[in-house]
């Protein structure tokens, strides 16, 4: 998964889409004024540059289950001798 913006956080200062390599983030003006979205999701590298460097601490990252290390006990086999 990609970043979450705490939007109850963000100051909507759009460093976080400036630094973006990969544009992930886009700010945006509506009528209702500034926005800041995760606009593409599956474009996210998880480099983390937009957690570690927004001024508000607004962003948090979300690994997908491929990117977790997971440590799993083999499942025991059960009615064999
Ligand atoms: S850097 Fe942080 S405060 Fe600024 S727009 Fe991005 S999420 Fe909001
Ligand atoms: S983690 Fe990296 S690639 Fe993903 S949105 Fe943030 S800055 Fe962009």
């Amino acid at each position: 998964m990609p970043p979450v913006i705490e939007k109850t956080k963000c100051k909507k200062c759009g460093y976080c889409a400036q630094i973006c390599p990969l544009d992930v983030i886009k700010m945006t003006e509506t009528e209702l004024g500034t926005d800041i979205d995760v606009k593409y999701p599956d474009e996210c590298w998880h480099c983390r540059a937009c957690e570690k460097d927004c001024p508000e601490h607004a962003i948090s990252m979300r690994y997908p289950l491929s990117h977790m290390m997971l440590h799993m006990e083999p499942q025991q086999k059960r009615g064999k001798s």
